[in-house]
């Protein structure tokens, strides 16, 4: 996945960026510590004569344990004494060291081959910030749904649906599964289907979230060399693990945007990359919208998630009132 290769590049460029800014910051540091103490600058020479000394004595045949302890005893002292100077000085004993972004993989992203919390987390805001998630959506998770403006309805949302989708997010890596979310316009589809995509997204998943008719466009502008302003490269449509398509049967109804929609949807069921589908129908309300084929694949290839009949916007301002 060319795209995958290029956020995980991208987010080792940050850390290697962050390394590099710790050691000018360093460099710097002494440089400055040593034009106001130039004592200290003798005793760093000091410290690396010593630690070169003992290497090439332990070497020798008659290198004993007290010729080790005399080494250390040099080196503890001479580093109280740099220690000293620099409190002395007004400088805080951790001035002269590399402060890393991340000091528990020193900001290489790896800690005895595995990935660090750090790198994960540049990861995730690489892929968010490519998500096309739209801001006012990125932060929340399944902890900000709000069960009160379901009303009686809310049994359904907190039994059914949203263990059903925690389960989804926490199975996504194993199980390849196809949703469709069907309701009312307001009902929360476009909600919970960026909610599942930020919490894989944190989980290091690469996610992109598209209305329909972006998608439409942007293969109609790649096609016919039409100039639109959100035009994404049509690839990331079929490259990306998770694909949400929010708002299908609102797009313009064309043969194009029908075979567009096809060849998506049927090119990740071939590569089993799983899609999350919205939409105001079901997947049998389609007829005379779309041909047979690509009904038939979103009926058998997808699981319906039945959404409640309510209008979440009305319910919200109610609430303000
Ligand atoms: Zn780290």
């Amino acid at each position: 996945m060319m795209k995958k290769n290029e956020y995980y590049a991208q987010a080792i460029n940050s850390l290697n960026n962050f390394r590099c800014e710790a050691l000018q910051k360093q460099a710097d540091n002494i440089k400055l510590a040593y034009k106001k103490i130039p004592r200290l600058s003798e005793i760093d020479e000091q410290l690396k004569k010593n630690m070169s000394d003992f290497m090439k004595a332990s070497l020798s045949e008659d290198f004993k344990q007290e010729d080790a302890e005399k080494y250390k005893a040099t080196s503890l002292d001479l580093q109280a004494t740099r220690a000293e100077l620099l409190y002395e000085n007004g400088f805080s004993i951790e001035f002269l060291n590399v402060q890393y972004h991340c000091p528990e993989c020193e900001d290489e992203g790896y800690i005895n081959g595995k990935m660090c919390k750090c790198l994960k987390k540049l990861l995730a805001e690489e892929y968010m910030n490519h998500s096309n998630i739209s801001s006012a959506y990125r932060s929340r998770t399944f902890k900000n749904i709000d069960l009160s403006l379901y009303g009686e309805n809310a049994e359904q949302v907190s039994k059914v649906i949203v263990p059903f989708c925690k389960n989804y997010v926490k199975e996504f890596g194993k199980k390849k599964q196809n949703l469709f979310f069907y309701g009312a316009p307001g009902c929360g589809k476009t909600f919970m289907s960026t909610v599942i995509g930020t919490e894989l997204i944190n989980n290091n998943v690469f996610v992109f979230y598209t209305p329909a008719q972006d998608m439409i466009s942007s293969f109609e502008a790649e096609k016919f060399g039409k100039e639109i302003s959100s035009a994404v490269e049509p690839d990331i449509y079929t490259e990306c693990e998770l694909l949400i398509i929010d708002d299908l049967g609102t797009e313009f109804s064309t043969q194009f945007a029908e075979s567009v929609l096809y060849n998506v949807i049927n090119n990740r069921i071939n590569k089993n990359l799983p899609t999350i589908i919205s939409s105001n129908y079901g997947p049998d309300e389609f007829d005379g919208i779309y041909n047979d084929r690509l009904i038939s694949r979103l009926t058998y290839e997808f699981t319906v998630i039945s959404f409640p009949d309510i209008d979440l916007r009305k319910q919200k301002k109610e609430k303000k009132k």
